[in-house]
Order: structure tokens, then C-alpha cells, then sequence
């Protein structure tokens, strides 16, 4: 794993930038490339860390990963011979060396760039957390108009939900099993992190947005010189608050053309789920991650609703 390290020697954050998680995806990779090609690396307190590639088997093939998703595994308890579970030993103490994530994404489809955050401060046995602030300061920082949280827990609640109807009832986090990423596994580890998801791999702006989230991000932690990126119009900003797992055959999206960021109908059947049509009952809601055909305990499609977490920063 190709890392390139900068220490001021002054006492400050331990930031840690990371690309290509996924194979497919250039914005991390070209992003860090960009901007340290144009950086004078002088930093003013901490040190950062940039690894423009984490999944290099993947990144060698082009693909999103080649035995499972490295984004997925982090929380993995048993590590065997797949090419992704061999490195995530690596990648864990990368993190845990480090007090901040800054993980940039690109996607496949859809337009326009956004930012993921953690949970609120809990104590809760999912995701307990305790820097709130701290983060949700840092994913202003990073420049992004949309910004989306809470995505654990309502995961861990459908995946329950689901269980439950299945008689399976003994664990009460499964979404720890099959949902531990970059950013869980940094909050886990004690520190705090972004995603943040560039733009279509291809579009114009996808590596700008990428390297003007790295500049945003040290400026935010006093670490250089420069201004924070300004936010057109201020922030569109949601909780993720449903996941609808499809359970039953026949469900999934009544019209598959819905994308990211599509305003939902209220009122309107909008998909099938246990068999029976369902509909929102509360306007301003967005779809998140639809997909065209979930198997069985897989997620349809994520809800969220606007949020007033990044009002005030
Ligand atoms: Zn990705």
C-alpha cells in the first residue's frame, strides 16, 4: 500500500486520506494525485497520511473489489484467503494510527457529489460515539451540499426487523456483521471520519470536488493555510431514517427509474414491501441506494428526511 506521509513535527490532528477503497473508482486515486502535485506540503501542526490506493488487487482490475467488498469487511471477525480480507489487518492499523478519515469515493451512477456522516453522540451498543461536533465541523469542511447520516442504525434496524420475522432474534446489531466500513471502523477505533462520495466516476467535476474536499479538510483542522470551501445556498442535509428490505418476492420499486437524491411522492405507492404497497406518509423524503432487483434480505431502497445537523456550523 503506497503511502505518502507528512508530519509538521507540531502536536495536532493525525489525518488520514484514503482513495480507491473500491478498484473502480479514480476520485480518490486522481483527487490525492492532484492535489499533491499542487501543495507547497507545508503544514502548520499534526500530520497526514495520503494512500491514494487501498485496494490495489481491486484497483489492478478495474473492479469495485475482487472477493468482497473491502467497505463492508472491516468489522470482520474471522479474516480468511480472500484477496480483500488479507488486507484488512493493513488497513485497520492505518486507522488506528490516525485520529480522522477522509475516504473519497466516486459512484457508477447518478450525478451529484455528497458527503456521509457518522451517528449523533451515544452510548448505544451499535455505534456508540462521542465526537459529534468534531465531526460534523469536519463534513462541512470538506465543501459538499449534500450531506447524508445515520445510515447504521436504521440499517441495523431493518436488518433486525427482518431477523425477527424470520425467528432469528439472538443478535441484536447484525448490521455489525455485514455493514462495517472505513468510517465505522475509524469511529470504533476511537477517532472520526467522512465519506465522501465524489461525483460519477467520469463527470467533470468528480476529481475538482475530490481535491477541494482534501484542501477543506486540513484548513478545517488548522493544519494549512486556506480558505473552506463555500456552500452555494447553504447545505442539503438528511437523516437516512428507513431501509426497506425486501422480504417477499414480489417486492421492490413500483417505478425503477428512481435515482439519489429523487424527491418522493406522498401519499403515492412507491414500492411493494411484504407483499403489500407502501407509501410515505410525510413530504421532503429522498431516495437513497435504490436498487432495480434486491434478493431477499437485501435493502430496496433507503429513506431520508431533511436534517438540521449542519444549521449551525
Ligand atoms: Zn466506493
Amino acid at each position: 500500500m503506497e503511502k505518502f506521509e507528512f508530519d509538521s513535527g507540531i502536536d495536532g490532528p493525525a489525518l488520514v486520506v484514503t482513495g480507491a477503497v473500491h478498484g473502480d473508482e479514480r476520485a480518490g486515486p486522481d483527487s490525492i494525485g492532484s492535489f499533491l502535485e499542487n501543495w507547497d506540503r507545508i503544514l502548520k501542526k499534526g500530520r497526514v497520511t495520503f494512500v491514494p490506493v487501498v485496494n490495489e488487487a481491486a484497483r489492478a482490475q478495474n473492479t469495485r473489489f475482487v472477493d468482497v467488498d473491502l467497505n463492508r469487511c472491516m468489522g470482520a471477525e474471522e479474516l480468511g484467503e480472500l484477496s480483500e480480507h488479507k488486507i484488512v489487518p493493513e488497513v485497520r492499523a492505518l486507522l488506528e494510527a490516525h485520529d480522522v478519515l477522509l475516504d473519497l469515493h466516486s459512484f457508477r451512477k447518478g450525478d451529484g457529489a455528497f458527503a456521509l456522516l457518522g451517528p449523533k453522540d451515544n452510548s448505544g451498543g451499535l455505534e456508540p460515539f462521542s465526537h459529534e461536533i468534531a465531526e460534523t465541523a469536519f463534513g462541512a469542511s470538506v465543501g459538499i451540499k449534500r450531506v447524508l447520516h445515520g445510515w447504521l442504525g436504521s440499517y441495523n434496524c431493518a436488518l433486525s426487523a427482518f431477523n425477527a420475522s424470520n425467528g432469528k432474534t439472538d443478535d441484536p446489531f447484525p448490521a455489525l456483521e455485514k455493514s462495517v466500513g472505513m468510517t465505522e471502523y475509524m469511529r470504533n477505533a476511537g477517532g472520526y471520519a467522512c465519506t465522501v462520495e465524489c461525483g460519477q466516476h467520469e463527470a467533470e467535476d468528480c476529481i475538482s470536488n475530490g481535491v477541494s474536499a482534501i484542501e477543506g479538510a486540513l484548513v478545517g483542522l488548522g493544519m494549512i493555510e486556506g480558505e473552506i470551501p463555500k456552500v452555494e445556498g447553504g447545505f442539503d442535509c438528511y437523516e437516512l431514517y428507513q431501509v426497506i428490505i425486501k422480504s417477499h418476492e414480489d417486492d421492490g420499486l413500483i417505478n425503477d427509474t428512481i435515482e439519489n437524491f429523487d424527491v418522493l411522492p406522498k401519499g403515492e405507492p412507491i414500492l411493494k414491501v411484504g407483499g403489500k404497497d407502501f407509501s410515505l406518509d410525510q413530504d421532503g423524503v429522498i431516495a437513497m441506494f435504490p436498487k432495480a432487483s434486491p434478493q431477499i434480505g437485501e435493502s430496496i431502497i433507503t429513506l431520508a428526511r431533511p436534517s438540521k445537523r449542519l444549521d449551525n456550523v
